[in-house]
């Protein structure tokens, strides 16, 4: 890609309209080109057919629709696909799309790598390439949709977003709402805010800084740990801002919840780590104390992967964790690991370009 050559689906809709305007045509073409790329989804300048030839002729001297090269796909056998794709500067960048049969739910990344070293985590070993455009960001999105549905279809309601891949999404703030904005636009995929949620490690400014916005994505918090000194451990952010400045945050975010918004905590189980009934019990006290215990928690067992040092509890530990932070009065949910055959699953997102040697099944 040359310096000059604009990114179209990372443009907003008034970004469009200057740039159409400045190649000295009408404004109305930034609304043709903005539901061609992304309301029915096109590939080319070529399926452009309601733009003059000329035009789009024009465009493409100027611009590209496409920035991400898509380099495997892998299919899970629960119907989990997951997508590997480089950036122009050859950065690699993860996408995984889950069904299910009531929706469909797009996991994107927000960064390619990530600066924050969580332990348990496989995205940590990359260590930080880059933040992610706008433009990528959305491509993402557009690139599984087409993949599932195929260009020109309507995009299905209901469609889930979570910003829960590689990158922690509040390190790349402008870029993530930026293209949350786009992909809220009526005339483009349609993805309201309440379809997309946030999960951060905890970045403090940035959840005061969210607690603050009008229309907002939901928001979920991973936490993993009850304590400090498992949590500086197990996620070096900690260090930084810890649980007592976080769970301040956090009460001051609940505070600004507006009805239908979501606002969850999240917990890795990591087996004989942070899995125990006495964990569970200190994790309650935290919430407790921070008048937290009514936001629901999310389980998320730990899927074990080579390269890590932390094993998968049995599910007989997860059960008995949940039931212990509800025996506290915390609703706790447990999270079915998907795509775990294909390295799609939560914390395994780490670039593998092969496939998993037990089963995936790689398209
Ligand atoms: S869990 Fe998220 S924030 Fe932590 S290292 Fe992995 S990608 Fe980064």
């Amino acid at each position: 890609m040359t310096q000059e050559m604009k990114h179209l689906p990372g443009m907003t809709l008034p970004e469009l309209r200057s740039f159409v305007e400045a190649l000295g045509e009408p404004g109305y073409r930034a609304m043709q080109l903005f539901k061609g790329m992304h309301e029915r989804r096109v590939e080319s300048f070529e399926e452009f057919t309601d733009l003059p030839k000329l035009f789009r002729e024009k465009l493409s001297g100027v611009s590209i629709l496409r920035t991400l090269r898509h380099a495997s796909k892998h299919v899970s056998e629960d119907g989990t696909r997951r997508y590997l794709f480089d950036t122009a500067g050859g950065n690699p960048v993860e996408t995984v799309f889950i069904p299910t049969e009531k929706r469909d739910t797009i996991c994107f990344s927000s960064q390619s790598g990530c600066a924050l070293k969580c332990d348990f985590c496989l995205t940590a070993k990359l260590g930080f390439l880059q933040n992610l455009t706008p433009g990528e960001i959305v491509e993402q999105i557009i690139f599984a949709l087409n993949d599932v549905y195929g260009p020109g279809t309507e995009t299905p309601h209901g469609t889930n977003l979570v910003a829960m891949g590689a990158g922690e999404p509040f390190n790349n703030y402008e870029n993530l709402l930026k293209a949350v904005s786009i992909m809220n636009e009526e005339t483009g995929l349609f993805i309201v805010p309440g379809r997309i949620t946030i999960s951060t490690v905890g970045i403090v400014p940035r959840i005061l800084e969210f607690s603050e916005l009008k229309r907002r994505p939901n928001l979920a918090i991973s936490l993993s740990a009850p304590n400090d000194e498992l949590r500086d451990r197990l996620m070096p952010v900690n260090k930084r801002w810890n649980i007592d400045e976080l769970m301040s945050a956090a009460a001051v975010f609940q505070k600004s919840l507006r009805r239908g918004e979501r606002f969850t905590f999240e917990y890795v189980l990591l087996d004989d780590v942070n899995d125990s009934k006495e964990h569970a019990k200190q994790l309650a006290s935290v919430l407790r104390r921070y008048r937290l215990d009514r936001v629901k928690i999310n389980l998320i067992p730990h899927n074990s992967a080579e390269a890590l040092d932390y094993g998968a509890p049995s599910i007989e530990r997860v059960e008995a964790f949940k039931l212990a932070l509800e025996a506290e009065g915390v609703s706790a949910y447990i999270r079915k690991p998907r795509g775990n055959d294909i390295f799609a699953a939560c914390g395994q997102l780490a670039a593998k370009q092969g496939k998993n040697p037990v089963k995936a099944l790689t398209i």
